[in-house]
């Protein structure tokens, strides 16, 4: 670990008191980094920035926000988290996604352009892929989202590739697979209200604040029916980003868009299987109608995130992905932190 008087400028993070941005916050700070977090705390939480870290509230897409906080805290680089993240939720209010993901990102970038930030770190999604031909899915394989969440997320990625070429900034395009658990320290986790991600639900069905988990469909092609995800632990994708920020930094005319996953699928039903064993529950299961938007498998080739950075998975276990989120859920509990 280095100290923050050795590093050449802060770090603005976007979306730093929501579950992804929290993370990344620790793993900066860890790192050494100063880090300023920007969040309007509409779904994220004023407790999960830590002291140590600065705090602006407000929204990316405020230009005049964003200049003043890069000059007033030497802003060098950006990781954006900030944004909506309900597949769902995108096929039901479209427009919702293309406000607080895609003009929002653009209207950031803007102001990140004008300020003379250099880097930007931006947080994309393996919806951008659709339904894969080929899974395992590499970063040159087609880009057809079948959902307003990964074309918003796409549009970003366009977006930035273009102002890459036009002025002095690179970005890396982090495209995450399903992250799921908890600082293993028990520092942060998942927080935000109405999350409809599986393994949140399944933690909570566990521990009784939900009475079942609801299957989306086992009629998929695949080898149980049910929908097969790569689960990657929160704190895993959060290093990514600290490795991604300082290959930025050390490759200023290079730009990178990775797949950050495990490269190894789980099934709803193994999910589940797994919940049980971990929290020593049969959690109940229901079959319920497939859900709009959802493909059948995304597995990510990840290739060439290991041969570019030196990122290196450090907790590919699903079992312990499931515990530090039962560890998470079970401390919001107590700590009458619920939402
Ligand atoms: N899923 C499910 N029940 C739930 C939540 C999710 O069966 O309560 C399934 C969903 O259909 C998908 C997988 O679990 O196949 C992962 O969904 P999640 O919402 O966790 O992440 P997504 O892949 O949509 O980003």
């Amino acid at each position: 670990m280095s100290s923050p008087t050795t590093k050449p400028f802060a770090i603005l993070v976007t979306g730093g008191a929501g579950y992804i941005g929290s993370h990344a916050v620790l793993a900066l700070l860890d790192a050494g980094w100063p880090v300023v977090v920007l969040d309007t705390l509409a779904t994220g939480f004023r407790w999960a920035v830590p002291d140590a870290a600065a705090f602006v509230q407000g929204d990316v897409a405020d230009m005049e926000i964003v200049g003043a906080t890069v000059a007033r805290h030497k802003i060098g680089a950006i990781l954006h988290f900030a944004g909506s993240l309900l597949v769902g939720e995108s096929v039901g209010d479209p427009l919702k996604y293309y406000r607080n993901n895609t003009a929002a990102s653009r209207s950031l970038i803007e102001a990140a352009v004008a300020a003379g930030v250099r880097h930007f770190v931006f947080s994309s999604t393996a919806a951008t892929y659709g339904m894969p031909e080929r899974v395992p899915v590499a970063e040159d394989a087609p880009t057809r989202p079948i959902n307003p969440y990964g074309m918003s997320k796409l549009m970003t990625e366009h977006i930035l590739a273009d102002v890459a070429a036009a002025h002095p900034l690179n970005y890396a395009a982090l495209r995450y697979f399903n992250v799921a658990g908890a600082d293993p320290q028990g520092r942060s986790g998942q927080s935000v209200k109405g999350a409809t991600h599986l393994i949140h639900i399944a933690v909570e069905a566990a521990t009784g604040k939900r009475g079942h988990v609801g299957i989306y469909g086992d009629d998929y092609a695949t080898p149980d029916g049910t929908g097969v995800r790569d689960y990657i632990h929160v704190s895993d994708l959060a290093d990514a980003h600290v490795d991604a920020l300082e290959w930025l930094i050390a490759n200023p005319r290079e730009s990178l868009t990775a797949n950050v996953g495990y490269g190894r699928g789980y099934s709803v039903r193994e999910v589940l299987d797994v919940a049980d064993r971990v929290t020593n529950r049969v959690i109940e299961r229901r079959l319920e109608p497939r859900r709009a938007g959802d493909p059948a498998i995304l597995v990510a080739d990840n290739t060439k995130i290991l041969a570019t950075l030196p990122w290196r998975p450090k907790r590919d276990d699903l079992a312990g992905i499931v515990a530090d989120a039962l560890a998470w859920e079970r401390a919001l509990q107590e700590r009458g932190l619920s939402r």
